[in-house]
């Protein structure tokens, strides 16, 4: 895909998250390497809603501005995550609601904090690690997103939201989609006495993502 196709599909999906209340205000951003090199990313400030393919911002492969409005505040949880798992080509991060619940919980698993009830988010994006809450903007949070990285290409930080990194930006928000309704379907059932799915049928699934 090219880089002009790439910007029409970050605006188009990130406004039908918006419009279906994934991630409010202007919280949420995207991003997508760029086969010449380098990244595009959603501007600091903007909202999903209303993003303009020219105005996406641009940035080189070390992460500095080149074009565009300045990116996201969060442009170090990318990049970091990047780094720590160089085959991702798009990464999508949001506060949605139910995914940030799950990262408020206290007795919950930090290697995996959507314990599988349906195949799609073990399937698609596997084990959700938990990386430590900081405040906003701490770039420390970058080194812990990218060592998680390595191993999970779905982190939940704590008191904050999600992040999945996948081989698209179409894969990420999809991918970001599966974790956000695993999430709400875990809640929900919450106290119940659930059927979770079992070690061999997480390796049949694991078999499936891993031989993609
Ligand atoms: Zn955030």
């Amino acid at each position: 895909m090219n880089e002009s196709a790439q910007r029409d599909e970050m605006v188009l999906l990130a406004r039908s998250m918006f419009e279906r209340g994934l991630t409010p205000g202007s919280s949420g951003n995207l991003s997508c390497r760029l086969q010449a090199g380098g990244f595009l990313m959603t501007p600091t400030n903007s909202s999903f809603g209303f993003l303009q393919a020219e105005t996406l911002s641009k940035l080189d492969d070390a992460g500095n501005h080149v074009s565009g409005d300045k990116p996201t505040k969060e442009d170090f949880l990318h990049l970091a995550m990047y780094r720590g798992r160089p085959d991702t080509k798009a990464i999508t991060h949001l506060h949605s609601t139910y995914c940030v619940c799950l990262s408020c919980l206290k007795d919950i698993d930090e290697t995996n904090m959507v314990p599988a009830m349906t195949p799609y988010v073990h399937m698609r994006v596997g084990p959700v690690a938990a990386a430590p809450y900081k405040r906003p903007g701490d770039k420390s949070l970058g080194p812990d997103i990218e060592k998680l990285a390595a191993k999970h290409s779905g982190i939940i930080i704590r008191n904050h939201g999600p992040v999945v990194g996948a081989q698209s930006i179409r894969d990420s928000v999809f991918a970001m989609e599966e974790l956000e309704e695993a999430a709400r379907i875990f809640l929900l059932t919450r106290g119940l006495d659930v059927n979770f799915l079992t070690d061999p049928e997480l390796a049949e699934l694991d078999a499936i993502r891993l031989g993609r």
